[in-house]
């Protein structure tokens, strides 16, 4: 395949034409075969929790050192990250995720996880599994590697690629910045990323020119009663009443103070209090997530949850010191916004070279957040995030059927389709390098 190469890529025109999609297609079918599937399955039989992704991130070090690749560890505690200078050109990033869950898999698969590791959240022993599908991301990162070294007289500038811990704890993202990862290798020109996904079709592309995720914010509420015997409730402040009102009035924020348009998310997620049946307790504590796709949203969810608790806190008749707390996390993650821009040049050039029918525009349902905005405000980065597929179309005709459901990401059933989701991982990544870095 090397011998074609040179005729091929004499003009950047061809870089999204069908023949390169079909010579890079083959290419990466070749190496699926020969390299990545077995990779796929020992990263898949080997998953590791949040910020203990050791073994793994070593095996992508020396993978990616093997490509060609200069490679720097622990960055930002397990991260790593690889630089391919190639003369001229911008300065490109690609973000993959590499940990896996806390899950025990049931997914039936040959090579399901038996791995156990020590958490280091609780300290237990637990099963863990890649219920996320990082596995696909991190293996579709080597196969980039080695794509982009062996089409080194294809482009031009300096390929960036990062395999960062912790994304299911928000935590790696902002560890490798905080371990100065632009100061040291430089700041991108572009930042991109991809998620594996079991909703939409194995073999597409599912990109959005909006905000594929959203941003997250902790919310803590601490309600202060008095305390009081549970038969003399006239001698308390009860904050399980007073906490009961909160929940309900936050519906309403949603419900009729955001424009009916825009999407947004309050949820209370826990609710504790009290000891015993017969005594008022004199605290409660509630936990919310909050959810938005913009500051605006962001401000009006924030002020609107203040504003109630406290307001409420009045009309219980609480003194102006013992009002409801509103606790805001600093921990809170931006919303992922592709750019515009960017957006339509890769999905005009995926169209090109994989053809039409590969990419597809499925709005995004939930509220999901990311860490990967980490990567891309402060100071601004142009950034896309895309999807890839990862379930067949069997298994959506299984379900439309009423038959067994897609699982869901994080359920002990998830799976995806490894080959086609890695290859088009691959395939999708190359295409979009080779948009902005092509000669
Ligand atoms: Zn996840
Ligand atoms: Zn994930």
């Amino acid at each position: 395949m090397f011998v074609r190469y040179p005729v091929l890529l004499s003009t950047i025109l061809l870089l999204q034409s069908p023949v390169f999609g079909t010579e890079l297609n083959d290419a990466v079918r070749d190496d699926y075969e020969t390299h990545l599937a077995k990779l796929f399955d020992y990263f898949h039989r080997n998953p590791e929790l949040s910020l203990v992704e050791f073994e793994t991130a070593k095996r992508m070090a020396s993978e990616l050192r093997e490509a060609g690749f200069e490679v720097t560890e622990n960055v930002g505690g397990t991260g790593v990250v690889a630089i391919m200078k190639n003369g001229a050109g911008p300065l490109v990033m690609m973000r993959a995720d590499m940990d896996g869950l806390p899950v025990e898999e049931k997914s039936g698969l040959p090579n399901a996880s038996r791995k156990q590791q020590q958490s280091p959240i609780s300290g237990a022993t637990v099963y863990t599994m890649h219920a996320c599908g990082h596995d696909v991301h991190i293996t579709s990162l080597v196969g980039t590697a080695r794509q982009m070294a062996a089409r080194r007289n294809q482009w031009s500038g300096t390929l960036m690629l990062v395999v960062q811990p912790a994304e299911e704890r928000v935590l790696g993202a902002k560890a490798m910045r905080a371990d100065r990862i632009w100061e040291r290798f430089g700041t991108p020109d572009y930042a991109l990323a991809f998620h594996v996904a079991s909703s939409d079709l194995t073999g597409t592309i599912n990109i959005t020119e909006g905000s594929p995720y959203a941003g997250a914010d902790t919310v803590d509420i601490i309600i202060h009663g008095v305390g009081a015997h549970g038969a003399y409730p006239h001698r308390g402040k009860d904050p399980i009443v007073l906490g009961s009102q909160i929940v309900l009035a936050l519906q309403t924020l949603v419900a009729r103070e955001l424009p009916p348009r825009e999407p947004g998310v309050v949820t209370v997620g826990s609710f504790h209090a009290g000891t015993k049946h017969n005594i008022i307790s004199d605290t409660a504590h509630l936990q919310l997530t909050v959810r938005n796709t913009n500051e605006e949203t962001r401000q009006l969810l924030l002020n609107g949850i203040k504003r109630i608790a406290v307001n409420m806190g009045r009309a219980a008749g609480l003194p102006e010191d013992k009002l409801p707390e509103v606790i805001i996390s600093e921990e809170s993650v931006p919303p992922t916004i592709n750019d515009p821009v960017l957006t339509r040049r890769l999905k005009n050039a995926w169209v090109g070279a994989m053809g039409a029918s590969t990419v597809v525009d499925n709005p995004v349902k939930g509220m999901g957040a990311e860490d990967f905005p980490y990567f891309s405000v402060d100071p601004a980065i142009t950034s896309v995030y895309w999807q890839v597929g990862g379930t067949p179309a069997e298994d959506f005709k299984r379900e439309a059927a009423g038959g067994e459901p897609v699982a869901s990401h994080h359920s002990p059933l998830f799976k995806v389709a490894p080959e086609s989701s890695v290859r088009v991982g691959v395939e999708s990544t190359v295409v979009a390098l080779m948009e902005l870095m092509g000669r």
